[in-house]
């Protein structure tokens, strides 16, 4: 059972290294912190958006879920991992962007895909998760012209998560004020490409 002995392994390299070559930086983070960006990734073990977009510590304000989704605002029931960290990146910390990163080959949103029983009570937590996207599942599989199912569901759940987040009050009310601005984009794994979302044109551009 090495795994973990390989993670101490690993904490150990990023004593004698990164924590040594940012130590100002740490220093200074050890106060507080003030990212300028929140990322909602997936928890894929693949796409840490640390390593995507090589960011320096303190830097992202990282929140990860199954499928990179954000559910709508709701104040009613529930505990809300997601729109708290939302709610305190926004409102705390004044994060000025958000950026929600989808990527190739996801299993949740295959599973999305899949069907499951799409968040009928008494079901998974996965299912009803995932109910996040069952409309746009729903556009998608209806489309013939659409031949990749598992790509235009992966990029529609970005922009359904991006519909979501101005949902959140202060999160529309700051992007109306030009004080926060939301980015949507898609992480290759096959190849290791990064494309963008292009809301106007509703297509996303490598970059
Ligand atoms: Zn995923």
């Amino acid at each position: 059972m090495p795994e973990f002995a390989q993670l101490i392994d690993g904490y150990r390299r990023f004593r004698s290294d990164n924590y040594q070559r940012f130590r100002d930086r740490w220093d200074e983070l050890a106060h507080g912190q003030q990212p300028p960006v929140m990322i909602i990734a997936c928890c894929d073990s693949r796409v840490d958006p640390a390593t995507v977009f090589d960011t320096l510590p303190g830097q992202a304000f990282v929140v990860r879920n199954v499928a990179n989704l954000v559910p709508p605002y709701d104040i009613h029931g529930r505990l809300h991992g997601v729109s708290s960290a939302i709610e305190f990146g926004v409102t705390g910390l004044g994060v000025r962007h958000i950026v929600v990163m989808g990527h190739g080959a996801c299993g949740g949103i295959a599973a999305a895909l899949k069907g499951g029983d799409q968040g009928r009570p008494g079901t998974s937590f996965l299912d009803q998760w995932l109910a996040i996207v069952a409309d746009v599942r729903a556009v998608v599989l209806a489309n013939p012209k659409i031949t990749d199912k598992q790509l235009a569901l992966e990029q529609a759940a970005v922009r359904q998560s991006l519909a979501n987040l101005r949902t959140f009050p202060y999160v529309a009310e700051k992007e109306t004020a030009a004080e926060l601005k939301l980015h949507g984009c898609h992480f290759a794994i096959a190849d290791g490409r990064l494309s963008v979302l292009d809301e106007a044109e509703e297509s996303f551009r490598p970059v």
